[in-house]
């Protein structure tokens, strides 16, 4: 294949993903170079008045990757870090996310270099509101519905909400999703990536015969993926030995209440300074004796150098691209399941799907029929990536790829090239 274009590191890991798969799958050699490039890319200097009354110029990104099985799809990300390589990585992983849980979107991201903790609410707001009036040729119901991410809220899809709606005249819910429930945001949208994960654990468990009522977890990270998860797998029996924050982490090999842990977090900032257990470190965490391991933090936390030490015998990857490639091909080796990110995380995407249909519908769920079509979902997408796993002898995160790239693949296939 062509030279990897641009030079992120993501960007560069997420080809390296694709040319894998399409070799595995024989992709049509007049497609792959289509899914190796983005549809569109859009760059933005969005000046934005100060408080200490000065103006600065931000850069922002929109990207397109493929839309060939429907509208972009894809959340903004406001941090100092955000590059137009790595919003090209993220977006093309979108499109993989929403094929495997085969929803009808393709992929986007978008993203602000700019640092959230030192600009002031309004500051936020005025650039929150300047950046979407940018993206107006982009975005909208029928075309992009850009979603939270990194350094995102509710509050900023309310401003993108209102920004869209005043400049075409009427409002438009169905512009942006993670938005406020009483302005047409979804019941359970905010708990949706971490039950996913637990629908994954709970599918993954059958398969390996573990009980989840006799089940250790460990999770790193109690955000708002790890805490639902933990609040959940605490629910269904399991006995959840350790946790983390940013901070470090607490065991106790008897068990540990999450309930009871969110409330001491709220009141220390942490989980780590809990009295009852002892602390471990993060890195002591990833390697505690558990069944179930559930990285829920941040990426590339198990590498190379740890892999050999971790000891779950299931890995569900609610944090994105929290294991690296060398330790991935480790904990093939020892016979570790992993339920990879794309699938296991999806549950935010699914849901943010059916914040859209509700918006189009006007037309709103109860959160019982929001959690039971998302169980329907995932449930649905793990059976058929198990079931590629099992035909081609390969491991989840390979036939979850082989799956989302085959029918993006053939979508284009049917659609044929314009004109
Ligand atoms: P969050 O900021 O709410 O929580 C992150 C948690 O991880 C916090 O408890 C933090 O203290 C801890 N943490 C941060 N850095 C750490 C480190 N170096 N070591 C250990 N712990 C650390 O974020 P979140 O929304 O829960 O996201 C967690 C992961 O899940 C990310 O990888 C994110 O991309 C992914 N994810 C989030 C969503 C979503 O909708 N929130 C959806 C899909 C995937």
């Amino acid at each position: 294949m062509a030279p990897v274009e641009g030079n992120s590191e993501l960007l560069e890991m997420s080809l390296r993903q694709l040319d894998r798969v399409a070799e595995l799958i024989h992709l049509d050699p007049r497609i792959h170079p289509l899914l190796r490039t983005c549809k569109r890319a859009l760059e933005v200097n969005a000046p934005v008045k100060m408080d200490d009354g000065s103006v600065r110029t931000f850069r922002g990104y929109r990207v397109h990757h493929n839309l060939a099985r429907g509208p972009a799809k894809g959340g903004i990300r406001f941090a100092p870090t955000v590059t137009l390589d790595d919003v090209k990585a993220l977006a093309m992983l979108m499109t993989w996310k929403c094929a495997v849980v085969d929803i009808p979107f393709g992929g986007a991201k978008g993203g602000v270099a700019c640092d959230p903790s030192r600009l002031s609410e309004g500051e936020l707001e005025r650039l929150t509101r300047r950046f979407t009036s940018e993206l107006i040729p982009l975005i909208g119901p029928e075309k992009d519905i850009p979603a939270p991410d990194i350094g995102t809220d509710e509050r900023m899809m309310a401003w993108i909400m209102d920004t869209y709606s005043m400049n075409v005249g009427y409002s438009v819910q169905g512009v942006v999703t993670g938005k406020p429930v009483n302005l047409g945001g979804s019941r359970g949208r905010r708990e949706a990536p971490g039950r996913s994960v637990v629908i994954c654990v709970e599918e993954a468990a059958r398969k390996l015969g573990i009980r989840l009522d006799e089940a250790r977890v460990v999770i790193q990270g109690f955000g708002k993926v790890g805490s639902v998860v933990a609040l959940l797998l605490h629910a269904v029996g399991c006995r959840i030995v350790g946790l983390s924050d940013l901070k470090g982490g607490i065991y106790n090999p008897q068990g540990l209440d999450p309930i009871r842990l969110t409330a001491h977090k709220r009141q220390d900032n942490t989980v780590s300074t809990y009295r009852d257990g002892d602390f471990v470190t993060n890195e002591e965490l990833l390697e505690l004796g558990c069944d179930i391991l559930v990285p829920a933090a941040v990426e590339r936390v198990i590498t190379e150098k740890n892999a050999s030490r971790v000891k779950a015998r299931l890995i569900a990857e609610a944090a994105n691209g929290p294991i690296t490639p060398e330790a991935d091909a480790i904990l093939q080796d020892r016979g570790t399941l992993i339920v990879p990110d794309i699938l296991a995380n999806a549950g935010g995407v699914v849901v943010s799907y059916f914040e859209w249909v509700q918006d189009i519908q006007q037309f709103f769920w109860t959160e019982q029929e929001v959690n039971d079509r998302l169980r329907q979902v995932i449930r649905r997408a793990f059976g058929e990536v198990w079931a590629v796993a099992q035909e081609r002898g390969t491991d989840m995160r390979t036939a979850a790829y082989i799956l989302a790239i085959g029918r993006v693949a053939e979508a284009i296939r049917m659609r044929g090239i314009y004109p």
